[in-house]
């Protein structure tokens, strides 16, 4: 699969937005569209614990709101994203990862892409794919995730064990659960996500822009479901 990446011909690709609750895979997604394609991965999520990491005065902010599952105000969270998305490595595009997850989130994001990172000769509209996933496995998923406090790697401890257990396949640490996929904050961040980031969903589908996947399936199932989506969307290239 990975032999004939886009990568190869250094071919635009855009934005590729990954649409899903909390467990629905799209961190694993998006590392095998990152392989692939030769794009990096944008995750909000990663971005604020970064900021959280280094105690910057956003980190404060977002740490409390974070470990309480709620989502971090949008006037925080664009300030960041412009920031990313302004870097070099995105000019052939990227996938963003838990962005946007509001529908103002959603239309701040089209207005920047309009204005700054796609200009005339680079136009590319992001396509965007929405994992859907049972709830019961969902919880499943959440319940069992852990993660490599110094690489970020995540495992699953029921789909996607370490090779030995509670110790990190790349570099050893041991894995910890971070504090949003805690039990008890669970459920508030699944009711975050139903309340807020389903009316992104409305926001892309509303534009007939919204592919949704299946992605009860292996890994592997859903990875080359969504290969062949952004393969058909930009299989001429950006224009
Ligand atoms: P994630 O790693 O994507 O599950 O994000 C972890 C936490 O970061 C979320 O539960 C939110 O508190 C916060 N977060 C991540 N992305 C966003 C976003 N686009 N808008 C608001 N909060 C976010």
């Amino acid at each position: 699969m990975a032999n004939e990446s886009a990568n190869d011909t250094a071919q635009n690709i855009g934005p590729v937005i990954l649409l899903g609750p909390p467990g629905a895979g799209k961190g694993t997604q998006s590392r095998r569209i990152v392989e692939h394609y030769g794009i990096p991965q944008i995750s909000t999520g990663d971005l604020l614990r970064d900021h959280v990491a280094r105690g910057t005065a956003l980190g404060l902010e977002a740490k409390v709101i974070m470990a309480r599952g709620e989502l971090v105000p949008d006037e925080l969270m664009y300030g960041i994203v412009a920031t990313r998305l302004r870097e070099a490595d995105c000019k052939r595009g990227f996938v963003l990862d838990g962005f946007p997850r509001t529908a103002p989130q959603a239309g701040w994001l089209d207005a920047f892409l309009e204005k700054e990172v796609f200009d005339k000769s680079e136009k590319c509209p992001p396509v965007v794919i929405q994992l859907l996933v049972d709830y019961t496995q969902l919880l499943q998923r959440l319940a069992g995730r852990r993660s490599c406090p110094t690489c970020g790697r995540l495992y699953n401890i029921h789909s996607q064990p370490p090779l030995v257990d509670e110790l990190c396949d790349v570099d050893g640490s041991k894995l910890v659960i971070r504090d949003d996929d805690r039990e008890e904050v669970i459920s508030g961040r699944l009711a975050a996500y139903e309340t807020q980031t389903r009316r992104v969903a409305d926001y892309y589908r509303a534009q007939r822009r919204l592919v949704a996947i299946n992605a009860d399936r292996t890994m592997d199932e859903v990875t080359a479901q969504i290969f062949a989506v952004i393969d058909n969307h930009f299989k001429d290239g950006c224009e």
